[in-house]
């Protein structure tokens, strides 16, 4: 069974967490820009260098650079049969982008899955999170302008998405593992599970 997902919602939402206990259920592969540029930053890549100023600063990474990235990413084999996508799409550029190279592969999204979780909640998780993993854009300052960002140009893609008919929205306030439960549930009526 192939299963192909992605996971919005605004920062601090629990995505990362979410989405690697999503592709364990389905048994595929996640895929997290944050995660790829964050390892690149660490190990002072080209990619790392060139990114990490949008990054510090709670901006996107251009839309040249993070599709590259993906489709790069995508392209391997055991992305193949599925993946659980982190943090991407972001605007409608890369909504575009992600529709060609799948449609160039023959093969749809099943489901779009928005956490939802408001903005005051994120942000006490966010610098809460600060003491704990020390990311560099977990600052007051910089945690305001991803929010910013989000609500700007990645929230209204949900809009697309229920257009196609694959939305899902999943309440993201709860525990961890019954947030996993809510969507493994969202997902499933969409991979025919
Ligand atoms: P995240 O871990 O998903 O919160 O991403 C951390 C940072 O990486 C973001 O604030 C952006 O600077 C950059 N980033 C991650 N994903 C994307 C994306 N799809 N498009 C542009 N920038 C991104």
């Amino acid at each position: 069974m192939s299963v192909r997902i992605v996971l919005m919602g605004p920062p601090g939402a629990g995505k990362g967490t979410q989405a690697v206990r999503l592709a364990s259920r389905f048994a595929v592969p996640t895929i997290s820009t944050g995660d790829i540029f964050r390892a690149n930053v660490k190990n002072s890549t080209t990619l790392g260098k060139q990114v990490v100023e949008c990054i510090d600063k709670g901006l996107l990474v251009p839309d040249q650079l993070t599709n590259a990235v993906v489709a790069d990413r995508l392209a391997q084999p055991d992305a193949a049969s599925g993946f659980v996508l982190d943090g991407y799409p972001r605007n409608p550029d890369q909504v575009a982008a992600l529709d060609q190279f799948l449609a160039d592969r023959d093969v749809e999204l099943d489901v779009v899955i928005e956490i939802v979780v408001e903005a005051e909640e994120v942000t006490q998780r966010m610098l809460r999170r600060a003491q704990v993993e020390g990311r560099t854009d977990d600052t007051a300052e910089t945690i305001a302008e991803r929010l910013a960002v989000y609500t700007a140009q990645t929230e209204p893609l949900a809009e697309i998405y229920v257009n196609r008919g694959i939305l899902a929205q999943v309440d993201g306030l709860a525990e961890i593992d019954e947030v996993t439960e809510r969507l493994v549930a969202a997902v499933d009526p969409f991979v025919g599970g």
